[in-house]
Formats: C-alpha cells, structure tokens, sequence
C-alpha cells in the first residue's frame, strides 16, 4: 500500500526473492512515486532520476500497480485480507507535526508540508493560497525541508522556471517580495540536521547570501565535543560552512539569515501573522543528547510568511494499531502485532514504520528488512489460495472506482512530458485528479 520509495522497494525484494510472489502496488492518487514526484524540490531532479528504477520494477510480470484506489475508503483491511495473503503499508508520513504554541494556524503560517505539496503539484495542496505580498518569511525547523522550502523562496523564477514546478507555485513565486528568509533552529549550529551538500548549495544560489551570526559560533565544551565526534563527520563540515556564513557581505538581492538556539513561542497577528516571537535557548544534557531549554529573554522577528518544518508524522490506518506520538505504526522488524479474526498479516515499511528520517535509499534497506520478515513468516500464511489483484479490481469495479494502471500512468506521464516540451521543461504536472484521470484514458 503505497507508491513511493518503500513501497517500491518492498515489491523489489519480493519479486527478486525465491517465490514466485505476485506483487500489487495500491495507491491513493492515480499518479505514484511518493515523495520522489511530490516532495523532492524541483530543481533537484537527479534526486528524481530514480523514479527510472521503479518504472524498471513496475515493468516485471508479476507487477501491478492499482492507482487512484483509497484504503479505507473504496476497500477494508478484512477485503484485503480476502483478496491477498499479505499487505504491506508503506503509507509514509504524510502529515505535519505541531509545533503547539499559540497562534500555530494564523493565516500566514503553513506546514512545510502544504508548501512543498504545492509547489510540486500535489492535488490536496495545489489550491492552497500564500501569501508572498511581504519582505520576511521565517521557516521553523533547520533540516532539509527547510532548506528545500528556503532555496525555493530565495530562488529566481528564472532559476526554476526550466524545472518541473508547478506553474501556479512559478506564477505566485515570479510576484514574491520576500527579500529576507529566517532560517530558524532551537539547538545551535553542531546539531543542525542538514546534509553538507544542502547546505553547501545555500552559499551559491545566485539571487540570495546567506547569513550566520559570528556569535552563534562560539561553542561550549560539550558542542566542541559533539563537533569532533568522528562518526558525525557532517557536523564538522557543516560547521566550516556556517563560518563562511558568518564573513560574507550582502551582494545579493535576498539574504537568508540561519538562526541558532531560538524557540518559537507565538505567531502573533491580527488577522494574519505579523510576528515570531521567540524564546532564546541554551544547551542542556550530555554531548548527543542536548536539548534546547528557554532561558525566559525573548527576540521577535516580523514576518508575513511562516513555514513550520518540524518534522513529518505518519497518518493513522483503519483497523491497524498506531503510536500518536511517534506518528508510526508500532512493528517488531516490520511485522505489526495484531490480529484480523483469520489471521491476516501485515507488515510496514518506510516512514510509516521507523518514522520520517532518512533519504530515499534508506527505504531500500528498510523495505529488504522487512520482507525479510515476511518472507520467514511466510510457512504460516497457510496454503489457501487467494484470489489476488482479479478479485479486488472487480469490488472496485463494483463501486464504481475508477482505478489507473501502470500503463495508464505511463499514458499520464507522456502527456506530462509533452505538456513541458514548450515550455522547456521536464514536464508539466496534472495537479488536480480529474486532469489525472482524464490524461489516463485519453
Ligand atoms: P528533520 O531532519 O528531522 O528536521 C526537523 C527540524 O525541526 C530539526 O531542526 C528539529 O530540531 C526541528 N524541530 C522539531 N521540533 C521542533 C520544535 N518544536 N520547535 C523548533 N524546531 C523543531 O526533518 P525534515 O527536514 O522534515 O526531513 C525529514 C527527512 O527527509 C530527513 O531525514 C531529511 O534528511 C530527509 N530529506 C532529505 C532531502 C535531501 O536529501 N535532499 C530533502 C528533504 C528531506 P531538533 O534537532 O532540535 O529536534
């Protein structure tokens, strides 16, 4: 259950492994990939490139994709279990944390997850307004979301035109005023989670300097040691880079200042956001495990624009057990304890198993891991024979859901692609579903 990454991987551990398993891959929306169409930025398309390893997996004989087909909605957990001798989720984590501090959902203040939604073409983000009329924007959160979220505010609408963002996101973008991002973290610039690459990218981006203050920099003993853990050796090289950061002079029409040791405490506004306020934070704990506590002074930034990227939560999942703290499934290798009244086995993979870390080829290992688990758990499915991906097509048939196959989904894409060709770029994405689905027969 689900097309991206995970879900992709799963099929491929299961199709290579001895069995002669058939594999159906069902997914919500009539296009599939996951994250790698609808999260990975723009003009980050080598990161997309792999979608050209699942096209190759989806073209095995014992392969289908189901597009446009809902769990919970258009079938049950017990119809799969009548239909299949297993099911993985790999549903991934497609919900926003909270932040929870007064004024979280003030017009003017997003979750990472609309923006990014939006700005690649998701259909349940693409009609969602921003708000880009003023000069600040601030992003909570300094992992790669942020970054992803702060390169596509700091960019020129040339720098992306030619990528495959969506032309609504290209359209409000080319009339920004945002001239001044705030990249925002609770903890100091050792325990920043960006990758060195991301961060290196944000000192060369033609239209905007970045900004560290030299003060930030000044680290206690127990930072210096985290900074020279060897097995961290990001942390050193990112560290050189927040230097270079911190002696640059403006040159550039937009600056993006990085923020270390601030915790958000109110989105203030009237009707719409006006202010950050925030609360300046030290260091506690022992070297790995420091944590952020206020010390009572705050600071406030002005801004019309807010984008909380604090991390991604996992949805819960008709019938199968879910930890709301951890936004996952709970899983022992992959395979969830519970029990349907016939025994039906269900396993996770993905984000929706260990939570939202990790880049793409961390869900390769992930996924083997658990069909490894499936695979030995396999002598207790029973021998019974089960009807498969006939039965279940023709219950959706009878409820009158259209699903979109993997040949209608190459239908799709050509047509996207020849939409682009004019305008130079990649593709053009279908952003609402009828589009989609029209695309698929036409
Ligand atoms: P992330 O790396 O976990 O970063 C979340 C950030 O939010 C951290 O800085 C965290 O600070 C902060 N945060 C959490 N709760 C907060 C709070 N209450 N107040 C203030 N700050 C808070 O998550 P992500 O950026 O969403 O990325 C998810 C995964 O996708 C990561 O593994 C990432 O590397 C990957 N990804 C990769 C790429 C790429 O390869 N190009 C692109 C995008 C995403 P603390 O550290 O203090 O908790």
């Amino acid at each position: 259950m689900g097309s991206g990454p995970s879900g992709f991987y799963a099929a491929e551990a299961l199709l290579e492994s001895e069995y002669t398993t058939e594999v159906d891959i069902l997914e919500r929306l009539p296009v599939p990939y996951g994250l790698v169409r609808h999260g990975v930025a723009p003009d980050h398309p080598r990161l997309k490139d792999v979608a050209d390893t699942y096209a190759a997996i989806a073209r095995h004989p014992r392969f289908s994709l189901m597009g446009n087909v809902s769990f919970g909605k258009d079938f049950t957990l017990q119809e799969l279990a009548d239909c299949y001798h297993a099911v993985i989720f790999a549903t991934g984590a497609a919900t926003d944390r909270k932040l929870g501090i007064p004024g979280e959902d003030i017009q003017g203040s997003h979750a990472a997850t609309s923006f990014v939604g939006w700005y690649n073409g998701h259909p349940d983000y693409r009609d969602i307004e921003f708000d880009l009329s003023g000069e600040s924007a601030v992003i909570i959160g300094q992992g790669n979301v942020a970054i992803d979220v702060c390169r596509i505010l700091a960019k020129s609408t040339d720098e992306l035109r030619k990528t495959d963002i969506a032309t609504h996101a290209l359209d409000a973008l080319a009339e920004s005023r945002i001239r001044e991002i705030h990249l925002i973290g609770r903890r100091g610039p050792v325990q920043a989670r960006f990758t060195t690459k991301e961060l290196r990218e944000l000192g060369q981006l033609s239209e905007c300097d970045p900004f560290v203050d030299p003060d930030d920099l000044l680290l206690s003993e127990t930072c210096k040691s985290e900074l020279s853990d060897v097995r961290e050796p990001a942390r050193a090289r990112n560290f050189e880079i927040f230097r270079g950061f911190a002696f640059r002079r403006q040159e550039k029409p937009k600056c993006c200042r990085i923020h270390f040791c601030l915790g958000p405490r109110e989105a203030r506004g009237g009707h719409r956001l006006e202010e950050l306020v925030l609360e300046r934070t030290r260091l506690v704990g022992a070297a790995g495990r420091q944590e952020a506590v206020g010390t009572g002074e705050t600071v406030s930034i002005k801004a019309g624009l807010m984008i909380r990227s604090v991390g991604y939560s996992g949805l819960p999942l008709e019938g199968i057990p879910f930890d709301e703290k951890l936004g996952t499934v709970p899983n022992k290798d992959g395979r969830v304890a519970m029990a349907l009244p016939n025994g039906f086995p269900v396993y996770v993979t993905g984000w929706i198993k260990r939570g939202p870390t990790g880049i793409i080829g961390t869900n390769r290992a992930d996924s083997m891991a658990t069909v490894a688990t499936l695979l030995a758990d396999l002598p207790s499915f029973g021998a019974q024979p089960k009807p498969g991906r006939e039965a279940l097509v023709s219950l959706l048939a009878q409820r009158s859901v259209q699903s979109v196959s993997f040949h209608d989904w190459e239908t799709i894409d050509q047509a996207e692609k020849a939409r682009g060709l004019p305008l130079g770029k990649p593709r053009e994405k279908f952003t609402r579903i009828s589009e989609m689905l029209a695309a698929s027969s036409a």
